[in-house]
């Protein structure tokens, strides 16, 4: 559905009409490689934790997730109705626009560590939309303050069993 890549396109797209920074007094400087945390993304056990705590909900913005690895699940099953290029026009748009995120709070390029209390359950477009800003930068209310969607959506993860 043309709509729904639009409207990720509008999200993380460089000029989108939604997204805008604003300078922060004080924020954390973007730091040189060599000084921001070498292992990026949580473990296995980590990932398990943040489903449990999380579910399969943006902690941003709401919408239903899904996992890669369901993705990948569901794929070799349905290849044809689920095609996954490398560019993003190649990609199904809704499993994209659905893609789970293990997405920094406070960014990893800005020091970041996989601190549970850091890391949240999020789409791509609310992932990527934020580039490595921080959520006063963005002007959005912290996720933690309010509690995880919670629903009968399970991200499909029945297709691992
Ligand atoms: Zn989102």
């Amino acid at each position: 559905m043309p709509v729904i890549r639009e409207w990720t396109e509008s999200l993380w797209g460089t000029a989108s009409p939604y997204i805008h920074f604003r300078p922060v007094a004080g924020a954390p400087p973007s730091l040189p490689d060599d000084q921001r945390i070498k292992v990026r993304m949580p473990n296995t056990a980590e990932k398990q934790l943040l489903h449990q705590r999380d579910g399969f909900h943006c902690r941003f913005c709401g919408i239903p997730v899904i996992r890669a690895e369901v993705r990948q699940a569901i794929k070799k099953v349905y290849p044809e109705a689920l095609p996954w290029g490398t560019k993003n026009p190649e990609q199904h748009a809704a499993f994209q626009a659905m893609w789970l995120q293990y997405d920094h709070l406070l960014p990893h390029a800005r020091g970041g560590t996989n601190d549970l209390e850091n890391v949240i359950i999020t789409c791509a477009p609310c992932n990527y939309g934020r580039w490595n800003k921080t959520v006063e930068e963005v002007g959005v209310r912290d996720p933690r303050t309010r509690e995880p969607v919670r629903s009968t959506w399970d991200g499909l993860e029945r297709f691992l069993q």
